[in-house]
């Protein structure tokens, strides 16, 4: 058959193992998620409310232009409605925008290590991938603008960075979009944005407002809670979004998605609580990084990326058999380190508390 080429030798997502599968493999009642920066308060209770209420019929088709949805997100972003374009989580609008770009002969972008997507969707383009290394887990935004050439169709960048963490600032955004040619697509993706405190912060609507070659990616999957419904969203200036449409699949967000995400977007009470839950909580992380002489990024975003200096995937083991699931360095190229999600304050002494009895171990060896 003729496959891309470059299909043959990609694997697929791996996705980590279930609660319900380490339960049954270790002998655990319970077991706490903390891989994949999942919300660990759950999502609003109005969400809840709505979806009990959903009275709609499965017969019909969801509205292909998220109409209720994208009024109340305009109105909320203070945005147009046509600068936005929704997706089966933001996953599928990385998707959209590498199959409306990308393509042999041309080449993409991306900080390394980052979000996996970035990369794998430009190979099923067949697109040459240019991978810059972190730098003390931030962006080398000097080394990436100097890696663009005129065959250059996307540059992403990840704001706070998966898996470390570490954000871009407004001084060193702007910097380096005023280095990038007006030809070449910027993709800032935000998946963690909610969360971010810090002060030095660009505004995105700014920034988008200002570069029209930007595209700005949110999800309603980590804060919001809502990653089981899949809804994500991209905002940029309104003839970007007009080019970027015709490439998408005509109900890609389901019906309940786009309710969900609405009523969502009604209890901005309860982001304020999760990010404030969640400042807490990394103290928290940072506490016993310093108490255990641990290394490990600042972090603006809802994990935490520890250096244990140790084999990663031997303590990711180790962690699952005292029933907590963290994401192991080794798997995400930066070997000696877990990536953990920030859960509840009792969630979070316990993985601690398991850190600790395995670092106790590992000196007793
Ligand atoms: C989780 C995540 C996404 C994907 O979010 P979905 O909307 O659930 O597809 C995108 N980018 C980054 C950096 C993420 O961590």
């Amino acid at each position: 058959m003729k496959w891309k080429e470059q299909i043959l030798t990609l694997k697929a997502y791996q996705p980590g193992r279930t609660t319900d599968q380490v339960k049954k493999a270790y002998g655990l009642s319970d077991v706490v998620k903390l891989a994949s920066n999942e919300n660990p308060f759950g999502s609003s209770e109005k969400v809840k409310e709505c979806i009990r209420t959903y009275a709609d019929s499965f017969a019909i088709y969801p509205d292909g232009y998220t109409t209720g949805l994208r009024t109340e997100l305009a109105h909320f972003l203070n945005v147009s409605e046509k600068q936005l374009i929704f997706g089966n989580g933001s996953d599928e609008i990385i998707m959209m925008i590498s199959r409306a770009m990308l393509e042999p002969g041309k080449n993409t972008i991306m900080p390394t290590p980052s979000f996996p997507q970035y990369r794998h969707n430009a190979i099923v383009e067949g697109a040459e991938v240019r991978e810059i290394e972190l730098v003390n887990g931030a962006h080398d935004l000097d080394k990436m603008a100097q890696s663009i050439d005129e065959n250059t169709a996307i540059v992403w960048l990840c704001s706070p960075n998966n898996p470390t963490g570490v954000y871009i600032t407004d001084v060193q955004l702007r910097g380096f979009l005023d280095r990038v040619p007006e030809g070449v697509f910027v993709v800032l993706d935000e998946a963690y944005y909610e969360y971010v405190t810090a002060d030095d912060y660009y505004n995105a609507l700014d920034i988008i407002k200002e570069y029209s070659n930007v595209i700005v990616l949110r999800t309603f999957s980590k804060v919001y809670g809502l990653a089981a419904f899949r809804v994500g969203y991209g905002m940029a200036n309104e003839s970007l979004i007009a080019q970027l449409d015709p490439v998408r699949e005509p109900f890609n967000v389901n019906s309940l998605a786009q309710k969900a995400a609405g009523a969502a977007i009604g209890d901005q009470e309860f982001i304020d609580n999760c990010r404030a839950a969640n400042k807490e909580g990394l103290e928290q992380f940072y506490a016993f990084c310093q108490e255990n002489g641990l290394s490990y990024y600042p972090s603006e975003a809802n994990f935490i990326l520890i250096d244990f200096n140790c084999d990663s995937n031997e303590l990711f083991e180790y962690l699952m058999s005292k029933g907590y699931i963290v994401r192991s360095g080794a798997a995400l190229g930066i070997p000696g380190t877990v990536r953990v999600t920030v859960g509840s304050t009792e969630q979070n002494n316990g993985v601690l508390n398991a850190m600790k009895s395995f670092l106790a171990e590992t000196v007793k060896r």
